[in-house]
């Protein structure tokens, strides 16, 4: 299975999965239709899956045209999506497996952004690990709590951290990667991984190269709010548990002071 990567809007990212074998492919998360249709028809390739891990517009913004243009795709989505994605064939929950190219996703609900929120985890046969994870996890970030709780998202996370490999490739769906690191370094303005991240991050956004898939093992050295139980982070928000320190930097995260781009 290959992926390739679409960048749309303005900072969105749309993820196509090929089946070489089969000349077919899944898209996950199409937030628009035309960049996905110029790409299969560019490479000869047939859509047969969209794959949707929230409802909100800038993530199945293409479903429609998609199945208007190819016929037979079939749409999955959370099972708690019902009714907010046109023409779902699939409501998957926590612990269902599906298949695309001959090989298998485990599906993990993880509600905070959204209450219906899910992703995907594809284990491949070539021992590779990759997770779209849509809005829940970004590059030195988290989804903002939309509709679920602190308490939701905090337990999304811990999941997510605990249980996939540290060598997963790790697919958000913004380029968000440069904003919340700078804003980061002001939380923790002594933390040197943090500052290291940032030069290697601007030397890849200054050649318009994208900053996604992370890697897991990275985001729970850098990313403070993967590092609820880091004793410098409590020591830094002076809080005591793991919930408590998650919820402080959420909360720095969504009232961010203003941080000057380097480019
Ligand atoms: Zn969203």
């Amino acid at each position: 299975m290959k992926i390739e990567l679409l960048p749309v809007l303005n900072d969105n990212y749309i993820f196509i999965l090929i089946d070489e074998l089969k000349s077919e492919a899944a898209v996950i998360d199409p937030a628009e239709a035309k960049p996905v249709i110029q790409f299969l028809e560019t490479n000869n390739l047939k859509l047969t899956h969209i794959f949707n891990t929230h409802h909100h517009a800038d993530h199945i913004g293409g479903n429609k045209k998609l199945c208007e243009f190819y016929k037979n795709v079939k749409v999955y989505a959370g099972e708690k999506d019902s009714g907010r994605i046109g023409k779902q064939d699939f409501f998957l929950k926590h612990g269902d497996k599906i298949n695309f190219a001959d090989e298998i996703a485990n599906i993990y609900y993880v509600p905070g952004h959204t209450l219906g929120h899910i992703c995907y985890h594809f284990l491949l046969k070539n021992g590779e690990s990759h997770l779209f994870i849509g809005d829940t996890i970004f590059s030195g970030g988290c989804g903002k709590i939309f509709e679920g709780t602190f308490e939701q998202m905090f337990s999304s996370l811990s999941f997510i951290r605990d249980s996939v490999p540290d060598n997963t490739f790790v697919w958000c769906s913004h380029e968000y990667t440069l904003e919340n690191y700078l804003i980061l370094e002001c939380l923790e303005p002594q933390n040197l991984n943090i500052k290291a991240k940032i030069q290697n991050i601007i030397s890849l956004r200054e050649k318009n190269l994208p900053t996604i898939p992370c890697l897991m093992s990275e985001e729970k050295i850098l990313n403070s709010l993967l590092r609820w139980d880091d004793p410098n982070l409590r020591k830094t928000l002076s809080t005591k548990s793991s919930l408590e320190t998650f919820i402080a930097v959420r909360k720095f995260r969504d009232s961010p002071p203003k941080v000057k781009y380097p480019f």
